[in-house]
């Protein structure tokens, strides 16, 4: 026997007509390549998401097509958003800080028939334009006069001008009503080898998504929120805070190319920002300016921290200096991206505040939406005890099933197997100890470079680190840690391995230090350990 409630098809739309109804006066803050702070609302982006959707319309875009973006946090790449998906196209959005060649392979790939930039990244559409025909329009997100005469390109229109030409039409715009289960945005993994692919999302996939976001379990977002997605809107769209700010109503505030610590810091007190979002680089960067200008927080109570392991260091500081509370999230871009979340249980609330340290410092509990189970060698699934670990498989209706123009499947049995080895405890919590790639086998005994690097990050001195595994005579493999110094600091590599005295055991500790100046970094801010590899392909263990 079928239901007899209404069908109604979940779809992007639906968000930003409720925040237009509801939260229209709600503001959307952004600080704009222009450099100036820029305020509109829910019903102004909703507006000028009509007419982006009937710009298209005038430029006979299909349905179905790519319409991609190279662009910074910011309102228009919101309306972008909503007036690309909304009716009915495809928003690409691509990282860049990609390469020039690397970007147009995408471009190409992907099929995108316009792409709207950024001012910022007009030296990549120089170098792209030529070489990817397929692009019938190249929008400037910029107003008429910038956009007039631009060096080494031609026929660039102006993302204003694009507008403006629409706003009657718009007014009588409605929205198109399909079925959700069509595609609505794509977005590239930075696979570290061979190209890139793509995972695209659904309108129903996106939706499920953002409400889970929503709960407070997981981001607990509301209409009381200034929302700081300081994750990039390239990046797994912004791991989907723009949509689920739309269906709870909360002020987005966009920090745009200003990624630096103070530029982020005054955009927090300024706008009153409760929740932020980002990438452990940008918060070390923010915790590196507040710290020597001995400044506090006056509005931020919670931020998440994802894309790579928080080191403990990170949420011990955000918590006890700063009484913001951390949220350590684990997802991926074939995951839309969310997976997990370090929220407590009741039970937890007894424990010491070491040992609650230690569970948030953990990837965090499985969200509603997800499944997962950890398995062996052989595929045989691994208890879920916190001890037992193995490669990391999930399934759900948020996570990929085949990569865009692939024909075969992703899954293993009806799961994604996603690179990650993890252990998962009694309580759901899931701890990565690597990615598959970057396990250290020594004498058999699997070492958790995270652990090794997130010790190491603790010492004062220490601003980042890497831990690999080095061929050994002996062991097979033995960990190296690789260490890039504060700026100013000096430390042996004695007072850097003394660090792990009583925190590793002894087979754990790396046999050696080397210092280097940086660690290479892939487009999304993780390290590039096979980069890494190669820059110490000449290493030699000391005697
Ligand atoms: P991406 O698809 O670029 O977002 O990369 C996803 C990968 O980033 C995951 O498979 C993990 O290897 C890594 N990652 C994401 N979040 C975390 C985290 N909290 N701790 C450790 N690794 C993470």
């Amino acid at each position: 026997m079928r239901g007899l409630m209404q069908q109604q098809n979940l779809l992007i739309s639906n968000l930003i007509q409720f925040a237009e109804k509801n939260h229209g006066d709600t503001e959307i803050v952004s600080r704009r390549v222009e450099g100036d702070i820029h305020v509109t609302h829910w019903a102004e982006v909703s507006k000028r998401s009509k007419q982006v959707a009937c710009a298209l319309d005038a430029m006979y875009i299909p349905t179905g097509s790519r319409v991609a973006t190279l662009a910074w946090n910011g309102y228009r790449h919101l309306e972008l958003y909503f007036g690309v998906s909304g009716s009915e196209r495809v928003l690409h959005t691509i990282n860049p800080r990609l390469l020039p060649d690397q970007i147009a392979w995408i471009v190409n790939h992907a099929e995108d028939q316009v792409l709207c930039f950024d001012m910022t990244f007009l030296p990549i559409v120089q170098k792209i334009k030529s070489l990817c025909p397929g692009v019938k329009a190249w929008i400037a997100l910029a107003a008429e006069p910038q956009v007039q005469d631009l060096e080494g390109v031609a026929d660039v229109l102006s993302y204003e001008a694009w507008l403006a030409s629409q706003v009657q039409k718009a007014n009588g715009y409605e929205w198109p009503v399909f079925d959700e289960n069509t595609a609505s945005s794509l977005c590239y993994t930075s696979g570290t080898t061979g190209h890139p692919k793509g995972a695209l999302y659904s309108h129903r996939s996106t939706l499920l998504h953002c409400f889970s976001l929503a709960l407070p379990d997981v981001f607990s977002m509301s209409a009381l929120d200034s929302v700081l997605p300081v994750v990039p809107m390239f990046h797994v769209n912004a791991w989907g805070i723009p949509y689920s700010a739309a269906m709870v109503g909360a002020k987005l505030v966009f920090p745009g190319p200003a990624l630096d610590g103070k530029s982020v810091y005054e955009l927090i007190e300024s706008q009153n920002v409760t929740f932020a979002a980002g990438v452990p680089t940008v918060w070390q960067m923010l915790l590196g300016h507040m710290k020597p200008n001995q400044l506090h927080f006056s509005s931020l109570k919670r931020t998440v921290i994802g894309g790579a392991a928080c080191p403990e260091s990170m949420i011990h500081a955000f918590q006890e200096d700063y009484g913001v509370q951390v949220l350590h999230a684990w997802g991926m871009t074939e995951m839309s991206p969310l997976g997990t979340v370090g929220n407590l249980k009741i039970k937890h609330l007894n424990l010491s505040k070491e040992s609650q340290l230690k569970l948030r410092a953990k990837q965090g509990r499985v969200i509603y939406g997800v499944d997962m189970k950890i398995v062996g060698d052989s595929g045989a699934s691994q208890p879920h005890d916190g001890k037992a670990f193995g490669d990391l498989h999930v399934r759900g209706p948020w996570v990929i099933e085949h990569y865009f123009k692939e024909e075969s499947s992703a899954l293993i049995e009806g799961w994604f197997p996603t690179g990650d080895v993890a252990t998962i405890d009694e309580d759901g919590f899931m701890q990565i100890t690597d990615r598959s790639k970057d396990v250290i086998k020594s004498g058999g005994e699997w070492i958790s470079s995270i652990d090794i690097e997130n010790i190491a990050v603790s010492h004062p001195s220490v601003s980042m680190a890497a831990c690999v595994g080095m061929p050994h005579h002996k062991w097979d493999e033995r960990p190296l840690l690789v260490v890039v110094l504060k700026a100013e600091q000096t430390a042996s590599k004695e007072d850097i391995l003394k660090i792990y005295e009583g925190r590793a055991a002894k087979w754990q500790i790396p046999d050696d230090v080397v210092f280097l100046d940086s660690i290479p970094l892939g487009a999304t801010g993780k390290m590039l350990k096979t980069r890494l590899r190669e820059i110490l392909c000449d290493y030699k263990w000391p005697n």
